[in-house]
């Protein structure tokens, strides 16, 4: 099983071999809000709003397509997401812990 650390390796070695390490990283978050304006239409036909059919396959592309970007931004800052997700899990525990 892949963790944050292997797959941001992954992403790293995809993204190169490209040349798409050098993306700038306003393009990333620009392209994160694409997709998750992608996400955004696939809840609303999940609940109805908008009348074309729900498909979770289309949802789970859109999610990992998100995570692909967030994946991509972090490398292109040097953040340890393993790290980071350990030290935030921690914080999230002790919030709600107090309550
Ligand atoms: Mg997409």
């Amino acid at each position: 099983m892949a963790n944050l650390t292997d797959l941001q390796k992954q992403v790293s070695e995809y993204d190169k071999r490209y040349g798409w390490d050098r993306d700038r990283a306003s393009h990333i978050v620009l392209h994160m809000s694409e997709e998750l304006g992608e996400i955004s239409r696939r809840i609303l036909r999940f609940e109805g709003y908008k009348i074309e059919k729900f498909d979770q396959r289309e949802l789970a592309r859109e999610l990992t397509d998100l995570l692909y970007l967030t994946l991509k931004l972090a490398n292109k800052f040097k953040i340890d997401l393993d790290k980071e997700w350990n030290s935030m899990w921690k914080r999230y525990e002790k919030k709600t812990s107090r309550k």
